[in-house]
């Protein structure tokens, strides 16, 4: 099943930019971009991913999405919530610490360099679809004091979107967001259709990572 999202928020990051705190090789996360995408496209999604290498498990992302959401804004594919097995741990205290867990996880993984592969694949459509990400395709299960991960990440890019032309990186930091939505989309979080508004943690994580954790709703 996929989600599809029709989404344009926040055009005035791309007039704003928020420098990453730095570039470097990849060092954490495992991806593949899958055959389709012109060079350019490619060396554009890899500075979105290397953003989200630098970003995406940054402590004070989190927390910014917990200041704004506090317990509530959680909204999850079936099943995702009892095959994460997460009631049964007490260091966690409920539904809303899902995502917590799940980026846990992803962190140790990283140190043991086995981060899930992110797989993309391009896609053509004239319409606003930026990306489609597979709802609740990689699993975080606890075991008591360890955990597993099942499945890894998909997300298809909408070519027809994907400026590549636009070297500013307040675009590839969007990029970087969008991509960012789909794989919580993959991990089961869910928002309402075509609602990108901060009812959602989905959302406001996505707007965390892009403002770099000084998001203020
Ligand atoms: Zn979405």
């Amino acid at each position: 099943m996929h989600y599809s999202d029709q989404r344009s928020i926040l055009p005035v990051i791309i007039q704003n930019p928020l420098l990453p705190t730095r570039y470097s090789s990849f060092h954490q996360i495992n991806y593949e971009i899958h055959s389709g995408f012109t060079l350019d496209e490619e060396t554009f999604i890899q500075k979105a991913l290397a953003i989200i290498d630098n970003r995406l498990l940054d402590e004070k992302i989190l927390q910014n999405m917990y200041q704004i959401c506090g317990t509530s804004g959680c909204l999850f594919a079936p099943g995702v919530w009892s095959r994460s097995k997460l009631a049964k741990n007490k260091e966690y205290s409920g539904i809303h610490d899902l995502l917590r867990f799940q980026l846990m996880c992803l962190k140790l993984e990283i140190e043991e360099n086995r981060f899930p592969v992110i797989h993309l694949y391009p896609t053509y459509e004239k319409s606003d679809t930026q990306a489609e990400g597979k709802l609740g395709c990689i699993s975080c299960i606890s075991h008591g004091s360890k955990f597993s991960i099942e499945g890894a990440f998909h997300i298809k890019l909408n070519q027809h979107n994907l400026d590549t032309t636009n070297e500013q990186i307040g675009n590839s930091i969007y990029w970087a967001g969008t991509i960012v939505h789909e794989m919580l989309h993959n991990l089961g979080h869910k928002h309402q259709i075509n609602d990108y508004t901060d009812q959602w943690q989905i959302n406001v994580f996505e707007k965390c990572f892009l403002y770099n954790g000084n998001y203020v709703s």
